[in-house]
């Protein structure tokens, strides 16, 4: 669906997967002037299909889109293409506990422009994809590098939004992490360099006891939905929960690490290693992570009954 030039979008239509047409002009291609979502549908026991807090996604699209001055759909408008969207390729969603449907909602400055400014015109499309359990929780936990010089995001930026420039700034970051066998970069904040700010694509969590941290949304990390889901779900379930500042000494002191996102789920971190010097964290069936990704688990995959009203059911 597109624009008009009041930033009003009408309603879109569904197209088979294929190539899409962009004039050279246009402001997602010279100036990075674009955002995207991820979010996945799982399959229910029962065979149905259900999608996770979609309503949040597209809250936080419309911020991100007031950031770099794009127009934004509706929350029902996005919503509703969502469901339309996954109900098309109901098909292709995984069995339960196999896998999800990724999907990939992408909203951009479609509209041609000279010389450095906003789109006239923005672009709001969903495509999807199959994928199996990125990080199966225990069976493979996470081994990150923290990165001490490049920070992913600068106070005043854009690190707050899912803008798509976020992204590929921090690709050869990582391709060097993983070329030494890491899994992923934890990135530090970019004044002091010595308090966690997030992973390339997950918000990052500690454990000491009976009290979970994670850092605070000061503009530089993303507000990951499965974060605040987390943070619910903990204080449910009579943990300590909170969000504030953690540095680099503390987090090497914790019991527990572990990431949350869309993709990943809720992924145990077995080390973290930080200036040439690895530390080892818990994993494993008996921790704080595994229960949590246990519950979050439940919920979106309908094993676990979704007291919090998260869940929307596409029949
Ligand atoms: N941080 C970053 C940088 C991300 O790209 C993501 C993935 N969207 C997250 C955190 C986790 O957010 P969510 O839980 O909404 O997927």
């Amino acid at each position: 669906m597109k624009s008009n030039e009041d930033g009003i979008f009408s309603n879109g239509c569904l197209v088979p997967f294929g190539t899409i047409q962009l004039e050279p002009h246009s402001s997602v291609l010279n100036y990075g002037q674009g955002l995207f979502e991820g979010m996945k549908a799982y399959r229910r026991p029962d065979g149905g299909v259900q999608i996770f807090r979609p309503e949040e996604n597209a809250m936080r699209a419309q911020m991100g889109a007031d950031r770099l001055l794009m127009a934004a759909p509706s929350v029902e408008q996005y919503t509703d293409a969502v469901k339309q969207v996954v109900r098309a390729n109901k098909r292709w969603v995984p069995p339960f506990g196999k896998g999800a449907l990724y999907i990939r909602p992408l909203l951009f400055g479609s509209g041609s422009v000279m010389g450095i400014s906003p789109a006239p015109q923005c672009t709001f499309l969903i495509y999807t994809n199959p994928i199996c359990n990125v990080y199966k929780g225990r069976t493979t936990p996470m081994d990150l590098l923290i990165e001490e010089k490049l920070p992913r995001a600068y106070p005043g930026g854009t690190g707050g939004v899912k803008n798509i420039g976020n992204y590929s700034s921090v690709f050869h970051v990582m391709k060097e992490a993983k070329a030494k066998g890491f899994t992923d970069v934890l990135f530090l904040d970019a004044v002091e360099h010595k308090y966690v700010e997030e992973v390339t694509s997950c918000n990052a969590f500690i454990v000491k006891g009976n009290l979970i941290s994670t850092s605070p949304l000061i503009g530089t990390i993303l507000p990951g939905i499965t974060r605040k889901s987390i943070i619910k779900l903990a204080r449910d379930l009579g943990y300590k929960a909170e969000e504030r500042k953690i540095s680099v000494d503390e987090l090497l002191e914790a019991d527990e690490v572990f990431c949350t996102g869309t993709a990943v789920g809720i992924s145990e971190v077995r080390s973290v290693t930080y200036q040439n010097k690895r530390v080892e964290f818990k994993t494993g069936a008996d921790t704080v992570t595994q229960r949590l990704y246990d519950m979050i688990t439940g919920i979106q995959t309908g094993l676990l009954e979704d007291k919090n009203e998260w869940v929307v059911k596409i029949d």
